[in-house]
């Protein structure tokens, strides 16, 4: 069976991924940083679907952690044939109170981490049989920027760089892409107040907050679409348009 690593898959967008790539056929190794109790959820929900699942708790902003991660799955399931990079950390808070070490912490959990697990998968990618794919998950506020979160968008920035940067350097053999989501429903939002969501959905033109499942349906076209790489793929309900 060909296998996956979701970074991050404890909980929101990352399980979402999960449980869609087990749906598709993929064995599934879920990574959490601190909530374990989520990742076996989540992992059970893999089997669920008939796939193999692991957990492995790792802070992937460690690159041995992330190399640990690889190991695991490479033991679990023979191999790597996809990776999404979706384990992400948010904070908010203007930049004249923003630390130089909470600048870091974002920008290492957010783009680093992807820089790690991409960087230990790469000799496993290089040998799956079944296309191998890796998809960064960034934000729309990579393009619009956020006055509140600079390190966020920067990083998210960054991340779309890391795509085309490895698209070209691991071409042909594997494809490198990213879903820049718009405003999902998860714990990271769980902050909104109802104004402030009725607010945001003004913005929104298909009218509604969106779900795991937009992201996760962006990441399986990826996957799968043999004709694209080094693309971003906005999921954001229409909001980039305004
Ligand atoms: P979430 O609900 O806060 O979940 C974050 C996930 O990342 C959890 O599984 C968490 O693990 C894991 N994680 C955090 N730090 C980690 C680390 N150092 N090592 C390994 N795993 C770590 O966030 P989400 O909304 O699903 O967001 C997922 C991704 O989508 C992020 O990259 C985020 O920036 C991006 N995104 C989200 C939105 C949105 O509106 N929600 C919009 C644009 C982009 P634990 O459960 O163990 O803490």
């Amino acid at each position: 069976m060909p296998a996956a690593i979701v970074t991050g898959s404890s909980r929101g967008i990352g399980r979402g991924i999960a449980e869609r790539y087990a749906a598709d056929g993929y064995d599934i190794a879920v990574n959490y940083h601190t909530n374990e109790e989520a990742a076996e959820e989540t992992a059970s929900r893999v089997r669920s679907a008939g796939q193999e699942a692991i957990v492995v708790g790792a802070d992937v902003s460690d690159p041995d952690a992330a190399a640990r991660l690889v190991e695991a799955a490479v033991d679990a399931f023979g191999g790597v044939d996809h990776v999404v990079n979706n384990a992400g950390i948010d904070q908010h808070v203007f930049t004249e109170e923003l630390s130089p070490e909470d600048f870091d912490r974002v920008m290492d959990v957010n783009v680093n981490s992807a820089f790690n697990v991409t960087k230990a998968a790469l000799p496993h990618l290089r040998e799956s049989g079944d296309g191998p794919s890796i998809v960064n998950i960034s934000s729309i506020l990579a393009f619009e920027g956020a006055p509140v979160e600079v390190h966020y968008a920067s990083s998210k920035g960054a991340l779309l760089s890391l795509t085309k940067s490895h698209a070209t350097d691991f071409a042909p053999e594997i494809r490198v892409n990213a879903v820049a989501p718009g405003h999902i429903e998860t714990d990271m939002v769980s902050d909104r107040t109802e104004e402030e969501m009725a607010e945001e959905i003004a913005r929104i033109p298909v009218g509604r907050i969106g779900q795991v499942e937009d992201i996760a349906d962006g990441c399986a076209y990826l996957r799968d679409a043999g004709f694209v790489t080094g693309e971003t793929l906005n999921v954001n309900g229409g909001e980039l348009m305004r």
